[in-house]
């Protein structure tokens, strides 16, 4: 099979180093397999993206000489395809709708935290009634508590994450009609036909989550290469608010991609 690799920024911030480096080895993953790269624009957040911040990415990718083919795929053009993924999961009743509000679940008595900090949902509206429930709802996966996700990631080796331990029910679906992160990310790879995704070690666990969206959706999953993650000079991990090393400002103070790359 071709390799079909691709970058999906977020424009809800400048891109930072962190970025450079990422999109730069699922270029450079790409090219060695002499195989096509695509630029996804996760645009979903209407509230948080920004055209500018879209138009800077951009910028800043062909500054590094990151070269992908066609023109961007914008995630807000392709909410039916999310519906249809939404619908499917639905009918098979792997999700299910949430009216608990953040504090709700921060309330929660004994509502431990996950792998990566997040409040595991305590499943308070698993086993709701959904007839007397508000149609205006978060929607949640209903992860299959105890089962062991295990993947082989192309940096770190072998990965296993258990369901309801390192994360709880996740949501797919939001009162605003717009797709979670994981679901959007799910359908699209599946779509663009992505042999391998190269990303943040952040998102590890948020794989584990994906692989059973793609089992409940009966996609077949990429592989995965997580790269490690840049921190700045007192060991935080780098962030859209680290001004001083996002893109735009480098390469305002005149510094070149081949400077940038001799640093990573
Ligand atoms: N848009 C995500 C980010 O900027 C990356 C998503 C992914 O690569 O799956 O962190």
């Amino acid at each position: 099979m071709n390799y079909r690799g691709r970058i999906a920024p977020t424009p809800t911030g400048y891109l930072h180093l962190g970025h450079a480096r990422t999109f730069w080895i699922a270029h450079e993953r790409c090219k060695a397999a002499n195989g096509t790269l695509l630029y996804r624009n996760e645009d979903l957040d209407v509230d948080r993206c920004k055209e500018e911040y879209q138009k800077a990415a951009i910028e800043d990718c062909r500054w590094l000489g990151i070269e992908w083919e066609g023109d961007t795929i914008n995630q807000s053009a392709r909410i039916d395809y999310y519906q249809k993924a939404f619908k499917k999961l639905h009918r098979a009743d792997h999700i299910y709708p949430c009216i608990c509000s953040r504090k709700d679940i921060q309330e929660a008595s004994a509502a431990p935290h996950g792998e990566d900090g997040e409040t595991i949902y305590p499943g308070t509206c698993r086993n709701a009634n959904t007839s007397t429930i508000n149609q205006h709802a978060n929607w949640r996966f209903r992860v299959p508590e105890g089962k062991l996700i295990e993947f082989e990631d192309a940096f770190w080796g072998p990965q296993s994450f258990t369901c309801g331990v390192d994360f709880g029910d996740f949501p797919v679906w939001q009162k605003n009609g717009i797709p979670s992160y994981q679901l959007a990310v799910v359908v699209d790879d599946a779509a663009m036909k992505i042999t391998e995704v190269v990303r943040g070690a952040d998102l590890l666990i948020s794989t584990a989550r994906q692989l059973l969206l793609y089992e409940a959706l009966g996609l077949t999953p990429p592989s995965f290469y997580h790269c490690e993650l840049m921190c700045d000079e007192n060991g935080k991990r780098l962030a859209k608010r680290h001004d001083s090393l996002s893109l735009q400002t480098l390469r305002r103070k005149g510094k070149t991609p081949e400077q940038l790359r001799s640093d990573w």
